[in-house]
């Protein structure tokens, strides 16, 4: 299943994508939000799929909306926790990092972890709101992001995926300078409002049979900035949960970025950054594309 979350007059609502339509999941008897919905569990989701199947074999109708100009906002537009992420996972993007710093490269020896907060999330189509007093440094980083569905705590890489609910696609849109100005801790330059887009809907694990074999690409107002494929991922999505769950309960909901490949904008020479009436499009292949406009905040 393709899930989306839709705003209505009546408030977000969970959907279910089919072809170019969207199907209101209010019909099939699961909680209308997408946290209570993976909450919920096999049952629903088996209750959704059922819905979905319905839907498909009586052609639709009526009650299906035309995705076309439906209002999707992020899959789950409010995280319970801060989104998390992975630095560093890919060496090629290791490689243009060490060059434009004039440093040494340096594989690391256990997944580089750290989080953006939850009020950086924004949706498909909404624009990243760009402020120029704070920074003029604002970056791309396409990547595949995790669902968990399932809680726990020291999962092993060989039962990892089984915790896994679906993928979606994140932007880890960056403000550089912020990003390095705080003792290398990533964190506020990763957390800035709207630096977060995540979209346009969750993909479910059983239509992903490899999440290690997709392309992952950036374009920038049509033109390819990024593009490489998860299967160079330094650590793949089992021993990141291995890792992440070590002692830490992951839970239902929670969300993990893979980390994003070569081709960003601060390590292109010369560098290259987003500005306002910039349009940047990431895509995931098998997933979606999220598009998401540059929008001066003063303006
Ligand atoms: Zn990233």
């Amino acid at each position: 299943m393709r899930l989306v979350t839709f705003r209505t007059d009546g408030g977000a609502r969970l959907g279910a994508v089919i072809g170019e339509r969207v199907l209101d999941l209010a019909k099939a008897d699961v909680p209308s939000d997408m946290l209570a919905f993976i909450d919920a569990g096999e049952p629903a989701w088996e209750r959704a799929r059922q819905a979905v199947q319905r839907a498909e074999a009586n052609g639709g109708g009526a009650e299906l909306l035309p995705l076309r100009g439906a209002r999707l906002l992020a899959p789950i537009p409010r995280p319970r926790k801060n989104v998390f992420a992975l630095g560093l996972n890919y060496k090629e993007h290791i490689a243009e990092g060490a060059r434009a710093r004039g440093s040494e490269m340096k594989l690391p020896e256990y997944p580089v972890f750290f989080s953006k907060v939850t009020t950086s999330v924004i949706g498909p189509e909404e624009p990243i709101p760009f402020d120029g007093r704070l920074s003029e440094r604002w970056d791309w980083e396409v990547e595949l992001a995790v669902v968990i569905g399932r809680a726990g705590r020291d999962i092993k890489a060989g039962q990892a995926l089984e915790h896994v609910f679906g993928y979606t696609v994140l932007n880890d849109v960056s403000v550089r300078d912020v990003q390095r100005m705080h003792g290398n801790q990533f964190f506020r330059g990763k957390s800035i409002d709207g630096t977060c887009p995540i979209g346009p809907w969750i993909v479910t694990r059983d239509e992903v049979p490899d999440p290690h074999h997709l392309r992952v690409t950036t374009r920038v107002n049509g033109i390819t900035k990024q593009d490489s494929n998860t299967s160079y991922m330094i650590f793949d999505i089992p021993t990141t949960i291995e890792s992440l769950s070590a002692g830490m309960t992951l839970e239902p909901g929670d969300i993990i970025a893979t980390g994003t490949p070569d081709g960003v904008g601060f390590a292109r020479n010369p560098p290259e950054f987003l500005k306002p009436g910039d349009v940047v499009e990431v895509a995931v292949e098998g997933i979606g594309t999220l598009r998401n406009p540059i929008v001066d905040r003063w303006a």
